[in-house]
């Protein structure tokens, strides 16, 4: 064994760490808050970047049937649903080394659960809460929370997957590290595949672009749901901060804002029986990401607005390369030095995610002529040019 590490969060992120450390030998203890970890969620676009690592660790394959490889990406007008632009997805594996996907959360989620409970190396305690920590020379010493009972655990380094209200990274950073609340909120619906139209049930992820809202649906499952989000303005002092999937939200609010549209899109929504909503965030990019033996991964360290669909995906991301850093460390050797170069090998990428999926919320929301001069620009451009601009974001970064 390379040594102990003490893993905060039990999401996307934590998990994938959890089992990309466990691979090169590290013993993992994960503490997840929750006391159990529930299928919420709706779909996730697993691109390129993010399948190629799954696939390292054996989770691609456990996904298997659940999740579906999009043919394409249709962009759409809103008002009269003409497609803007067709972005072909059938050669991903040949184009960027791994398959595009479309998945539930909650699927995945079982995939990497299953994967650490095959592993010994992994312990998952649930209803364990992370209240501080302390860091030295020596070792770092996690203070846990179960219930009325407080104990601690020591091990050789401390990592932050929990998520973006991180209470590691607020200790680790300390001062005023607020959230940027954005204007928009995020609905997100599943609506059965006898409740939608037929054009929803295409394997395709479709992204209708109109006036200061946008909706993105792809089938899931077998083509037994469509998943929807539609991204649309949240009023100042409304806004829902809770967990995902925590927040009921009433319908008759989306009627209003799409009542222009195309009547495919209306046929969609109206389709859905129970939406969720909470508001969307990010937070500008470190200038860092561990102090010690103690490092951030995921939202914690990089949370983003979801105009790219790369927030899991960086998560991942981050887990293959902070296995690669931790995995090079001998007995007794530089925890701290491998944590930093993570942290470095991963920052810039990451960050230019965070900071393009702000510009795209730009383009997305563009009204007026503005909007108009983008959909030319969409159309002539064509779905090869415009795929080719995704190119360095789906290529999977070397671990
Ligand atoms: C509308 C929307 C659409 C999205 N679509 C996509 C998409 O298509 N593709 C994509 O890649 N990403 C997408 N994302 C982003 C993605 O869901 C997240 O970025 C990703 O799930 C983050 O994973 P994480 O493990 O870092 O954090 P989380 O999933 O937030 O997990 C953190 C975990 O830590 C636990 N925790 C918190 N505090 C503590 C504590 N003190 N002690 C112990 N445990 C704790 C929490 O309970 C939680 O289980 C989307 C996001 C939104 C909002």
């Amino acid at each position: 064994m390379s040594g102990h590490a003490l893993i905060a969060g039990a999401g996307i992120g934590g998990l994938s760490a959890a089992l990309f450390l466990a691979a090169t030998g590290w013993r993992v203890s994960l503490f997840e808050s929750a006391p159990v970890i529930e299928a919420v969620g709706a779909g996730l676009q697993l691109s390129p970047n993010a399948t190629a690592i799954l696939r390292q660790i054996g989770v691609l394959e456990r996904l298997g049937r659940t999740s579906l490889a999009p043919k394409a990406v249709r962009v759409l007008r809103a008002r009269d649903g003409a497609t803007l632009a067709l972005m072909r997805l059938d050669r991903a594996e040949s184009r960027w080394g791994a398959p595009y996907l479309l998945a539930h959360r909650a699927d995945l989620q079982r995939a990497l659960l299953d994967a650490a409970a095959g592993q010994e190396a992994i312990a998952l305690h649930t209803g364990v809460a992370l209240t501080g920590f302390a860091s030295g020379p020596g070792g770092v010493t996690a203070a846990l929370r179960k219930g009325m009972t407080r104990f601690e655990v020591a091990g050789d380094c401390l990592i932050g997957a929990d998520g973006s209200r991180s209470l590691v990274r607020g200790r680790l950073l300390g001062g005023d590290d607020a959230l940027n609340m954005s204007r928009r909120a995020a609905w997100r619906a599943l609506v059965p595949a006898d409740r939608a139209p037929p054009e929803a049930l295409r394997p395709e992820s479709c992204l209708w672009l109109g006036r200061k809202a946008h909706l993105v649906h792809y089938p899931l499952r077998g083509g037994s749901v469509v998943n929807v989000v539609a991204i649309v303005a949240q009023e100042q002092g409304k806004a829902d901060e809770g967990p995902f999937w925590s927040n009921a939200a009433d319908p008759a609010e989306l009627v209003e804002t799409f009542k222009g549209w195309h009547e495919s899109a209306r046929a969609l929504l109206a389709g859905a029986g129970e939406w969720r909503k909470w508001r969307l965030h990010d937070r500008d990019p470190l200038p860092g990401w561990s102090a010690g033996r103690v490092a951030l991964l995921g939202d914690a360290a990089h949370p983003m607005l979801p105009f790219l669909a790369q927030g899991a995906a960086q998560a991942i991301e981050d887990a293959g390369a902070l296995g690669a850093a931790l995995g090079r460390v001998k007995a007794g050797g530089d925890i701290p030095g491998a944590l930093s170069a993570y942290g470095a090998s991963r920052l810039p990428r990451a960050s230019r995610v965070q900071l393009e999926s702000r510009a795209q919320e730009r383009i997305y929301h563009l009204s007026g002529p503005a909007a108009f001069a983008r959909d030319l620009a969409l159309r002539a451009m064509g779905g090869e040019r415009l795929l080719a601009r995704y190119d360095w974001l789906y290529r999977a970064a070397p671990a």
